[in-house]
């Protein structure tokens, strides 16, 4: 083939180095894509965007195994722990249901790791590549025609205008999105009642890989297993009417909290170290494609962290548009934003009434929700297909 015959090489703006964003682009590059990631933090070349701090994800094996197999990944396997089992019940309810990774035939119902682990892997291969990223980015407007997308913005320290063109834009830039701003796409937001706080915390007894979800009125109350065999992730949710009395309490009486949330039945807490909390929110929009851009990871779906499906999903993004970019055929980019949409609504349904359904104030809704995690135990192949949607599958 001469030069002249060669097609020119396809070219994408990513908006956002979160792990939705970062992955886009490098997933693009590996397909021979002309890349430039644009980051609003102004970072040094050690740093990460502050997205990645410590909260520990949950990763489904569906997740792990194409980050690993298909985008080369392969130094997160050193940094995951496998949650072989996983024990959901309902406080003040008898029902309560047992998954198992070998009722599954499989070696783990999921993973977790740190985000900030998980950035440190990806950031270290975004080193190895040409992709162009720029930090300290402050957008000004966006722009697009049937060829283009343009982008304008000023970069920290540099006293001109930029401006950056590419064939598509994929919009990870979060739950605020500012490019979902400019394309005046609405979306919903809901704010619940609860905030979350997260914790790392060590146990009287080994967590044996064990992961454990409790619903209360509150919202659940969750443990996951970390590489540590005493050490687990503990997520507590809380009115928001106590939010004075629970981000004032010391370590003790938030150590006694968690326990009297998880139950005597449970491995028991003994101490906890990098408190954080968070706000819960779900943000909806109403459509994630406009033109040539796609809205991707939390600018497409905000939600409740409580089974943890947010990067999942974000990472389900990524792996579609990735797919996408070998032909980049322009009725398939349609058909891949319908069918995006869809599996956002999907999970997120699923999600918000999980949320609601265990915490909801009526006893009886609670105590039929319990009787169903009873039921579910003995019904085998409805149980598996929870599991194996929860797996990513
Ligand atoms: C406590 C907690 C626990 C969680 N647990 C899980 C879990 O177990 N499993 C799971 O799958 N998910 C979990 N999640 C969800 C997961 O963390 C998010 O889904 C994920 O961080 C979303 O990634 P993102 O890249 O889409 O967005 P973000 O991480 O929000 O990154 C957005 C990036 O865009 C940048 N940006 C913003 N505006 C602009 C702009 N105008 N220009 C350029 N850049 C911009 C930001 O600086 C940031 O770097 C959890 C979330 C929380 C809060």
């Amino acid at each position: 083939m001469d030069a002249t015959t060669l097609s020119p090489q396809p070219s994408a703006l990513v908006v956002g180095a979160g792990p939705v964003g970062a992955l886009t682009a490098l997933g693009l590059w590996q397909q021979g894509w002309q890349v430039r990631l644009l980051e609003k933090e102004a970072l040094t070349a050690h740093n990460l965007p502050s997205s990645y701090d410590n909260r520990q994800l949950a990763l489904t094996p569906q997740s792990v195994d194409w980050l690993t197999q298909t985008l080369k990944l392969t130094d997160l396997s050193a940094k995951l722990t496998p949650i072989t089992h996983i024990h959901t019940s309902s406080k003040g309810h008898f029902g309560s249901m047992l998954m198992t990774a070998s009722q599954q035939g499989v070696p783990a119902l999921g993973y977790t790791i740190a985000q900030r682990a998980l950035g440190e892997v990806i950031f270290a291969q975004l080193k190895q590549t040409q992709i162009q990223f720029i930090t300290g980015v402050q957008l000004d407007s966006l722009r697009q025609s049937n060829e283009q997308v343009i982008l304008t913005g000023n970069v920290t320290d540099e006293p001109v205008l930029q401006k950056w063109q590419a064939d598509r834009l994929f919009a990870a830039d979060g739950a605020h999105s500012w490019i979902r701003n400019q394309l005046a796409i609405s979306s919903e937001t809901r704010h619940y009642p609860h905030q979350l706080m997260t914790c790392i915390g060590t146990l009287s007894e080994t967590h044996q890989q064990g992961a454990v979800e409790r619903f209360t009125p509150s919202g659940p109350t969750a443990m996951l297993p970390l590489a540590d065999a005493y050490q687990v992730k503990l997520v507590y949710c809380y009115d928001l009417a106590d939010i004075d009395q629970v981000t004032h309490m010391d370590h003790d009486a938030l150590v006694e909290r968690i326990n009297a949330q998880l139950g005597k039945a449970m491995p028991q807490v003994t101490a906890i170290s990098e408190v954080m909390h968070y706000p819960l929110v779900e943000v909806k929009p109403e459509r994630i494609q406009s033109g040539r851009v796609l809205l991707m990871g939390n600018a497409a779906h905000t939600q409740h962290p409580v089974a943890g499906q947010g990067l999942n999903l974000g990472i389900r993004d990524v792996q579609a548009v990735v797919a996408w970019s070998q032909d980049a055929d322009e009725q398939a980019w349609h058909e891949m934003a319908n069918a995006r949409l869809k599996d956002h609504r999907r999970i997120m349904r699923a999600t918000h009434g999980l949320v609601t359904l265990f915490s909801h104030p009526q006893a009886l809704v609670q105590g039929v929700a319990s009787a169903g995690l009873t039921l579910l135990n003995v019904m085998t192949p409805l149980k598996k297909r929870i599991t194996r949607m929860a797996m990513g599958y």
